[in-house]
């Protein structure tokens, strides 16, 4: 068993968050920080200060799952705020994001075990298949846009090094062994 603790009540925010009908998420979202020892509170200080994705700041922190490099899981939003983290697809999908840089090595291998069983803990909770489970890179209009037909790469996240239809097997793996990937949280 894994705890995800539920920090989203002392999370920074910017203003009221913006909500939305849970039952439209069909979608769950694979993200890394892409920056150097980024925890989850640099994070939302970061979407909740003026930054890249708007100069207001964000009403939130992006991201509804956060997990630091040795596994520990933070719950960072409930499932009914919508989060500005993957543009066109806000409305219809969770983050999940890793504390990790993006280099050339894969994420760390307690990370990458506890980004598994959230995003199969999140895939039963939405009665979602593991092919909903996408990296940041893998949605149109926001990790990659189509020009004359042919897509073109906009994002790398969460990362070229993770093989995202290798974490999505991963994951239906993990469904057959539930007793085992069990994420609660507290
Ligand atoms: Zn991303």
């Amino acid at each position: 068993m894994r705890w995800a603790h539920d920090i989203s009540a002392a999370l920074p925010t910017n203003g009221p968050p913006q909500l939305r009908d849970e039952s439209g998420i069909d979608t769950v979202v694979l993200h890394c920080t892409a920056m150097p020892d980024w925890n989850v509170w640099d994070t939302a200080r970061y979407h909740t200060g003026p930054n890249h994705i708007s100069p207001d700041g964000c009403p939130t922190i992006a991201y509804a799952y956060f997990i630091e490099p040795d596994g520990l899981i933070y719950k960072c939003l409930p499932h009914s705020v919508r989060a500005w983290h993957v543009g066109p697809w806000n409305d219809r999908s969770l983050g999940v994001c890793l504390a990790y840089e993006a280099g050339e090595a894969p994420p760390p291998a307690p990370q990458s075990a506890a980004a598994v069983d959230v995003c199969l803990m999140l895939t039963r909770q939405l009665g979602l298949p593991p092919d909903r489970v996408l990296g940041h890179r893998e949605l149109e209009g926001t990790g990659y846009t189509v020009e004359d037909g042919n897509p073109v790469l906009r994002k790398e996240c969460p990362g070229l090094a993770i093989d995202m239809p290798g974490f999505r097997a991963a994951v239906a793996l993990a469904r057959e062994y539930p007793e085992h990937h069990a994420v609660e949280v507290i």
